[in-house]
C-alpha cells in the first residue's frame, strides 16, 4: 500500500456498520435512511431498465438529467448552469469530490478543510498528492461555528481551494450568511476555487434556508458546486451525485472523472431527472419528517444523560457523553454495539487534532420512529 493511502484503509463507517451487524445493534452511525424514496422515482428506474436503459450512458451524464439539475438549481437558487458544459453527473457525491480534486488541485498545493471534515475530503486531497490544512469548528452556545479569524489564517499563497461542507456532516451545524460571506471573501483575496459540498441542501429544519456558497460574490465563478441524490431522495445505494460550475472547473473534474469510472450507471439517471422534477415536494415533507425525528433523538439522548448539540440540518446529530463519565468517544463507539445494542460513529474519525472532539458521538436520525424509540430505550441502560 502506497504511503499516502496508509491512513486510510477502512473508514469509520464501514467499521461502526460491521460491529452494529456483528451484535445485531441498532444502526445509528453509517448514514442511511431506512426508508426508500418516493415510490415514483423507484418505479422510474425499474422502467428504465425494462425499456433497455442498460448500456453506457454519456460521459457527463444523460441530457435529461443535466437539464433537470440545471433546472433545480435555477428554481430553487437562481444559479444559472449550463447543462451541457458546467454540469457533470458523477458516481455519487463521492466521485464529485474525488474528480474536483483530482482534476483541479495540483500535488503539493495546499486544501483548507474545515474540521470535523467528512473524511473522503482528506482520501481525495491525499490521492491527489496535495496537502491538507484544517481548520476547526468551534463550540458555540448549544451548536458549533466558524473560526473565521483561524480560517483567514489558513488561507496563504499555495492555498488551492477550500472544500465547505454546509449542512455539515457531522454536526448538523448550517453555516450562517456571515461566514458563507467571508470564505467568499478569502477565495476571492486568495484567488482559490470553493468545493462546495452541500449534499444535504434540502435536509434543513426549523425554517433554516440553504444558501449555496456559490450565490456569493465573486463565487459563481470558482466553485465546485456538488450535490446528489442519495441524501436527497433516500437512495444511497443508487450512487448517482453530481457537480456544477464553470465550464473550466467542470473540465477539470470531468478529465478526471473519465478515468475514475467513465460513466455512471444508466437506469438510475432518468429516475432521478423524474424525481428532481417532480418529487420536490416528497423532499420538503421529508425535510420536516427528518426535522421531528432529530428532536426525537436529540429528546432520547438527553434523556440518557448526554449533553445534545443543536442539529440545523443533515441526517445527523453529536451527543457529548461527558456527563455520562464518557471521554473516549472512539472507545465508547466501539464497546456500544457490544454492550448495548447500539451503533454510533465517533467525531473523531472526522478531525486531525482529535483533542476538542474526542468525546464527541455522531448519531443518524434518518430511521423509522420505532428504530430511534429502540435505540432511546437501549440508551437509558447507559445511566
Ligand atoms: N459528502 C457528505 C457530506 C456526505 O455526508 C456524503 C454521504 N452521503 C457524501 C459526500 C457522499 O455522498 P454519496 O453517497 O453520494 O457518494
Ligand atoms: N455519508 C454517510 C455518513 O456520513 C455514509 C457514507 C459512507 O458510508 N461512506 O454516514
Amino acid at each position: 500500500l502506497v504511503k499516502r493511502m496508509r491512513p486510510f484503509t477502512s473508514t469509520i463507517f464501514a467499521e461502526m456498520s460491521a460491529l452494529a451487524v456483528e451484535h445485531d445493534a441498532v444502526n445509528l452511525g453509517q448514514g442511511f435512511p431506512d426508508a426508500d424514496g418516493p415510490e415514483s422515482m423507484l418505479r422510474a428506474a425499474q422502467d428504465a431498465i425494462a425499456r433497455g436503459a442498460n448500456q453506457y450512458p454519456p460521459g457527463p451524464g444523460i441530457p435529461e438529467l443535466r437539464e433537470a439539475i440545471a433546472a433545480q438549481q435555477l428554481d430553487d437558487y437562481g444559479l444559472v448552469y449550463d447543462p451541457d458544459t458546467q454540469v457533470l453527473v458523477t458516481v455519487g457525491a463521492t466521485e464529485a469530490i474525488a474528480g474536483a480534486v483530482l482534476g483541479l488541485v495540483e500535488p503539493g498545493r495546499e486544501v483548507v478543510l474545515i474540521e470535523p471534515f467528512y473524511d473522503a475530503y482528506a482520501a481525495s486531497v491525499a490521492l491527489a498528492g496535495a496537502v491538507r490544512r484544517t481548520v476547526s469548528l468551534v463550540p458555540d452556545g448549544d451548536g458549533f461555528a466558524l473560526d473565521r479569524d483561524a480560517l483567514a489564517a489558513a488561507f496563504g499563497p499555495n492555498t488551492a481551494a477550500v472544500i465547505v461542507n454546509t449542512p455539515h456532516n457531522p454536526t448538523g451545524t448550517v453555516l450562517t450568511d456571515a461566514d458563507l460571506a467571508e470564505i467568499a471573501r478569502l477565495c476571492v483575496e486568495h484567488d482559490v476555487i470553493a468545493i462546495a459540498d452541500e449534499v444535504y441542501e434540502h435536509l434543513v429544519f426549523d425554517g433554516a434556508v440553504h444558501r449555496p456558497l456559490a450565490s456569493f460574490p465573486g463565487m459563481a465563478e470558482r466553485t465546485v458546486r456538488i450535490s446528489g441524490a442519495a441524501k436527497t431522495f433516500h437512495v444511497t445505494g443508487w450512487k448517482v451525485g453530481w457537480l456544477s460550475g464553470p465550464a473550466d472547473l467542470v473540465r477539470g473534474a470531468r478529465a478526471a472523472k473519465q478515468f475514475l469510472t467513465f460513466v455512471g450507471s444508466g437506469p438510475f439517471q432518468p429516475a432521478v431527472a423524474h424525481a428532481l422534477r417532480t418529487e420536490m415536494d416528497w423532499v420538503r415533507d421529508d425535510a420536516e419528517a427528518l426535522g421531528r425525528k432529530r428532536t426525537r433523538l436529540s429528546e432520547s439522548l438527553a434523556d440518557a444523560g448526554f449533553e445534545v448539540h443543536r442539529s440545523e440540518g443533515t441526517y445527523f446529530v453529536c451527543a457529548d457523553p461527558r456527563p455520562l463519565g464518557v471521554t473516549d468517544g472512539d472507545a465508547f463507539c466501539r464497546d456500544l454495539p457490544g454492550r448495548i445494542g447500539v451503533a454510533a460513529v465517533p467525531v473523531s474519525a472526522f478531525v486531525d487534532d482529535a483533542d476538542p472532539w474526542r468525546h464527541l458521538i455522531r448519531f443518524a436520525f434518518a430511521k423509522d420512529d420505532d428504530v430511534i424509540d429502540e435505540a432511546a430505550r437501549r440508551l437509558t441502560r447507559l445511566s
